[in-house]
């Protein structure tokens, strides 16, 4: 048996996060991970999502120049490239994250599937392995709906999608959640004909509602929504597949043929392969691992964190639980993790980006008072001739205390940054409208937003 002070599973983001800081304070520390450094974020999610998105922006960008009185043709699209490009980002942040491990003294990484035999030991390959701290970063994997015929078929998941080489024609979205959305987006725009399925009417029904209206009217121009169908059956058929669908209001039958299929149903648990239960530690009905404001699971010395949580699960609120996660493993002051300000942003065009509640959410507790401004009520939202993106503000009536705020438009994943500064430190609409704004940066925005509350 092998012992350690520290056992991380997952060397994605979050365990990575865990583990570092646990080396750097001299205690032996044990990394398990069963696939590649880096986890979801670096290998199949944030990082390749957001390159080729990139690209797609700049796509989307170039094909709407008319309106600032200039004209532009994209020659080519080498969607070849662009997919090299994005794996060739993946494999340098991979080894770099290899390269940390092996450079960081007292840290073991254990290249294996483990799972859990008692309370704090785990088999990793053939060995067992003690620890008298363990942190579980497990994260999570696509969830594969129960459609008739898809497990006959090479579907599509954001784990697979970076191996493609060549663009396909059509494909077909099984989920309209932001992976598929975001995916939807790229495709689209280097010249994909899209169709999304979702079982929901409404598209990513979390969001302000204005924000989802927005978004549907949007990203309906140049992707099909199929709103309100589940799918029902996927076979083969000559250069690619066909997806039956029905109309969930109707119950009307429809075939929808494309050339690829790719499955974004949503993320489930990891914590069926690290077998938990083993060690008695309680997981919620869908499997994630169940823990207390303080990221404690209902064992002593074992904590969970990140996507294998699954409450925000999002790389930024994952490297706040692992920071929070290791003060108060090792600190007699304990810190409780803050889900209600994780703030988050839809990479799709436009972009769109929230923190805290929105506006129903809010009425249930409060008396509010709501401001909202379109970009082009700005200069430089004028400048860009951006008549679409537009900002909305849910704020406190009695203490003017920042609720919510929700964007969609250029740069709404940065713009977002100053209320979600001023969200975390418990600040209220002066703190932002006292401080000097850059003329005329986009920034202006916010502060004309929350000028106008009503
Ligand atoms: C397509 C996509 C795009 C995304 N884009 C964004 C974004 O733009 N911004 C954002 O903030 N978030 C984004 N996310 C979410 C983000 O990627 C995750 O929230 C984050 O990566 C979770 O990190 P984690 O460390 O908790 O889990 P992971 O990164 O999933 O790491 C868990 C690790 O545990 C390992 N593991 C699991 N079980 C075992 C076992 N039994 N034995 C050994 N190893 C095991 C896995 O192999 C994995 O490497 C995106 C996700 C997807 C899918």
């Amino acid at each position: 048996m092998k012992k350690c002070d520290v056992i991380v599973v997952g060397a994605g983001d979050v365990g990575l996060g865990i583990a570092f800081k646990a080396a750097s304070e001299n205690l032996k520390v044990t990394l398990i991970d069963k696939e590649n450094v880096g986890g979801t974020c670096v290998n199949n999610g944030c990082v390749p999502s957001k390159t080729l998105i990139c690209t797609a922006d700049r796509i989307m960008e170039t094909q709407e120049t008319a309106k600032l009185g200039f004209y532009t043709n994209i020659v080519e699209i080498d969607f070849s490239a662009v997919m090299k490009r994005t794996r060739d980002i993946v494999t340098r942040a991979r080894d770099s994250i290899k390269k940390a491990i092996e450079e960081t003294e007292n840290l073991a990484f254990m290249n294996s599937e483990g799972h859990f035999i008692d309370e704090y030991t785990l088999e990793v390959g053939n060995e067992k392995i003690e620890g008298k701290k363990i942190f579980v970063a497990s994260g999570a994997r696509p969830s594969m709906p129960p459609v008739k015929g898809l497990d006959t078929i090479q579907y599509l998941t954001n784990e697979s999608i970076l191996g493609l080489k060549k663009r396909p024609e059509s494909m077909i979205f099984i989920g309209g959640g932001y992976v598929g959305l975001e995916y939807a987006h790229f495709f689209s725009a280097v010249g994909t004909k899209v169709t999304i399925i979702d079982r929901n009417l409404t598209l990513l029904p979390f969001e302000e509602q204005e924000i989802s209206d927005g978004l549907k009217k949007e990203i309906g121009r140049r992707i099909e929504l199929r709103m309100g169908y589940e799918t029902v059956e996927v076979r083969r058929a000559p250069g690619g597949y066909v997806v039956l669908v029905k109309e969930i209001g109707s119950g009307e039958l429809k075939e929808i043929f494309a050339e690829a299929v790719m499955v974004a149903a949503g993320r489930r648990s990891n914590a069926d392969l690290l077998r938990v239960a083993n060690a008695g530690i309680e997981t919620d009905k869908a499997n994630f691992i169940k823990v207390d404001d303080y990221l404690q699971t209902n064992k002593k010395h074992i904590w969970a964190l990140g996507d294998a949580i699954g409450r925000a699960m999002f790389t930024h609120a994952g490297d706040k639980e692992s920071e929070l996660a290791w003060h108060n493993a090792t600190q007699k002051k304990r810190i409780k993790m803050d889900f209600a300000s994780v703030p988050h942003a839809v990479f799709t065009y436009p972009q769109i980006a929230s923190v805290g509640l929105t506006e129903t959410q809010a009425r249930k507790d409060h008396e509010v008072l709501i401001g909202k401004a379109i970009y082009s009520d700005t200069v430089m939202g004028e400048a860009m001739a951006e008549h679409e993106g537009f900002a909305k503000a849910i704020v406190d009536k009695r203490t003017e205390t920042i609720l919510g705020f929700h964007i969609a438009g250029p740069h709404a994943s940065v713009l977002i940054q100053e209320v979600v500064n001023a969200v975390i430190t418990g600040g209220d609409v002066k703190s932002i409208t006292r401080c000097m704004h850059i003329f005329p940066a986009l920034s202006s925005l916010i502060v004309e937003t929350l000028s106008n509350l009503a």
